[in-house]
């Protein structure tokens, strides 16, 4: 049976939501990726995650995937690249809450974000403690990038600076759902060199102690962070069988979770 919202009728979505199931809610963005990967890529990953994390867990828990959000904030500075499409932070934070507030009013309760976009967490956070507030119904965001940290520091093949916006993480994860992926265009020119103490400059490995953007910390020639040379579908799939066995772990804590019973 699918497990996808929009394949619903309206009187099945109030069976899901009567059986308080789960929604899984993909958010991603459209923004340039580089010469190599395309431009819906955070879109894409957030969707793909989704549906395999879905059909991993359909028998355990009832659930219900939402089509992924494409449309957000990144910064202006992608605007000198085609195909970056920007929404401002505000209406991105009021479109999330009426998304969020519409699936609550239905009666859904466990709402888990699959974030995919780095630049979104603070207006995600924002949403969360903001529909609590309005609702008492507490959601979750979750990231595919924390949740493969240990497989893919294990396993990743370039240096700290390597992986950040359309580096080696991504462009593997892509290659390994087969997207359109032009390796022959990859390039290392724009691997971050800059690291301190206070600033990783990598998306996964380094100490990272306050809030810096990386567009603030080195100018990128290609649009790219991070090196997408090393990358091979085989690590995508690493990746990818860590990421669900934490969310699998996380999905079963979030949906049995009653603070009453604390
Ligand atoms: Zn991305």
């Amino acid at each position: 049976m699918s497990i996808y919202f929009r394949d619903k009728t309206s009187p099945e979505i109030g069976e899901y939501a009567t059986a308080k199931a789960m929604i899984i809610l993909p958010v991603g963005i459209v923004e340039e990726h580089g010469a190599h990967l395309p431009v819906d890529t955070d879109a894409v990953v957030a969707e793909k995650i989704s549906a395999d994390i879905g059909e991993m867990m359909k028998d355990e828990i009832p659930l219900l995937v939402m089509p992924a959000v494409w449309s957000g904030y990144t910064s202006a500075v992608l605007r000198k690249w085609p195909g970056t499409v920007i929404v401002g932070t505000r209406t991105f934070a009021d479109m999330m809450a009426d998304i969020c507030g519409s699936l609550i009013s239905m009666g859904f309760e466990k709402i888990m974000i699959v974030d995919c976009h780095g630049q979104h967490r603070p207006m995600l956070d924002m949403v969360c403690k903001e529909t609590a507030d309005r609702t008492g119904i507490y959601m979750s965001v979750t990231s595919p990038v924390v949740f493969s940290k240990k497989a893919y520091e294990e396993n990743r093949r370039t240096g700290q600076g390597g992986s950040c916006h359309g580096g080696e993480w991504e462009t593997s994860v892509m290659l390994h759902y087969g997207q359109n992926v032009r390796m022959d265009k990859a390039t290392a020119e724009d691997a971050i060199r800059y690291h301190s103490e206070n600033f990783a400059g990598d998306a996964t490995r380094g100490s990272q102690r306050v809030v810096w953007s990386t567009w603030g910390i080195q100018d990128s020639r290609t649009g790219l962070y991070g090196d997408p040379t090393l990358a091979t579908a085989e690590l995508g799939g690493i990746i990818v069988e860590e990421i669900k066995r934490n969310y699998r772990q996380f999905m079963l804590e979030f949906y049995k979770h009653d603070r009453k019973k604390i």
